[in-house]
């Protein structure tokens, strides 16, 4: 089964796409991440492109997400698939569909988080995350049960250079331009669900298996 998340960033998407892969085996493709992991781990011959856009909460260039998506899917055709972050605009989605298509899949569903923007703001200038496994908190929503550093790891918690009012409203606005306009893709294929993702993690994370576990029963 291949899913995909999407909405605003500071919606939960990646702590929810960490619940759903443990419960449902899913592997989780973070377009996020793996742009972060590229330039810390210097992948890439460009990584110093990548990093200008990540700085300035735009999307990183078509050309450079494709070739990463391309050699996800080839190596992972056969398990069960978490989109997070990706698509983020409708030449992602055409591309997606059609690498998809290629390989004989399909993307099954399509969940878009929705939450009000000033919650959104707060709720990122409060997240934090631990360097080591990767737990996000929030100071706010989740905090750790000691102050600022990691419950498993005993480690500091760090802030992500985007998460900054200035960028977080920049981001927001991309989202709009250009993210946004996957809600009528997907509703014109009948996969799209909205989300409510006001409420505490687990409400959050009980609505979306409730809609994925409704979806399986029916195939
Ligand atoms: P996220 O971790 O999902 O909040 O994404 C952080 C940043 O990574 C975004 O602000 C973009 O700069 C970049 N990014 C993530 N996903 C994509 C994508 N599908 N296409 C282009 N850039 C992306």
């Amino acid at each position: 089964m291949r899913i995909l998340l999407f909405g605003p960033p500071g919606v939960g998407k990646g702590t929810q796409a960490d619940l759903l892969s443990k419960k449902y085996n899913f592997i989780k493709f973070s377009m996020g991440d793996i742009l972060r992991e590229t330039v810390s781990k210097k992948r890439s011959s460009n990584i110093e492109e990548i990093e200008r856009f990540l700085k300035r909460g735009e999307l990183v260039p078509d050309e450079i997400v494709f070739d990463l998506v391309e050699n996800f899917l080839i190596k992972n055709r056969n398990s069960n698939i978490l989109f997070d972050g990706f698509p983020r605009n409708l030449n992602q989605a055409h591309i997606l569909n059609k690498s998809l298509v290629h390989l004989g899949l399909s993307l099954e569903l399509a969940l878009e988080l929705h939450l009000d923007e000033e919650e959104i703001i707060k709720r990122l200038i409060n997240r934090r995350s631990c360097p080591k496994c990767g737990r996000i908190y929030n100071f706010i929503t989740d905090p750790p049960k000691s102050n600022g550093v990691c419950d498993q790891c005993n480690i500091e918690l760090v802030k992500r250079a985007d998460d900054d009012e200035q960028i977080i409203r920049k981001r927001l606005h991309v989202y709009e331009k250009q993210t946004r306009a996957l809600v009528d893709y997907y509703k014109s294929s009948s996969i799209y669900c909205q989300v409510d993702a006001s409420g505490m993690q687990n409400e959050v994370f009980e609505n979306i298996s409730k809609i994925i576990d409704a979806y399986t029963n029916k195939r």
